[in-house]
């Protein structure tokens, strides 16, 4: 680990300890050369979100593809694009405070659904139009009928 003082890349860890948040383990270094300390950080590398097709192949989560699905969903209706991009933080922090890497299609069209429903109810029905393929039809009507 390279000084940021003065460049020499052999230190000691004078302490060590995991961070408040539990996500991190903290360590304290001093530069053999100048003694000067400074911090460095070790973290669990991110995991990516992956969605798994009905056909069991998996694919990542494509948060662009969503926002397209979505753009489509809210078409001419009273949705701004900050309101959809909240809405898909929202699903991503959902399934990152619940330690879920894997989520089906089927899963993650639910989660647009009920969060769709109380934003705008015709983007909701239309939304559910386009995830139909991946429910059956008898789901797609309730999901109809229950609109009114
Ligand atoms: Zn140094």
């Amino acid at each position: 680990m390279r000084c940021p003082f003065c460049g020499h890349d052999e230190t000691k860890v004078v302490d060590s300890r995991v961070s408040e948040s539990q996500e991190a383990i903290r360590r304290r270094r001093e530069c053999l050369a100048c003694t000067q300390r400074f911090t460095t950080y070790e973290r669990r590398e991110e995991v990516p979100l992956m969605v798994v097709k009905k056909d069991g192949s998996r694919q990542p989560f494509d948060r662009m593809k969503l926002f397209q699905g979505l753009a489509v969903a809210t078409a001419k209706r009273d949705v701004t694009a900050e309101q959809i991009e909240a809405l898909i933080d929202d699903i991503e922090a959902e399934l990152h405070n619940t330690f879920k890497y894997e989520i089906s299609t089927k899963q993650l069209g639910d989660m647009v659904l009920m969060r769709l429903k109380e934003l705008d109810k015709v983007a909701y029905v239309r939304f559910a139009s386009v995830y139909k393929e991946f429910s059956d039809l008898d789901e797609f009507t309730w999901e109809l009928k229950n609109l009114k």
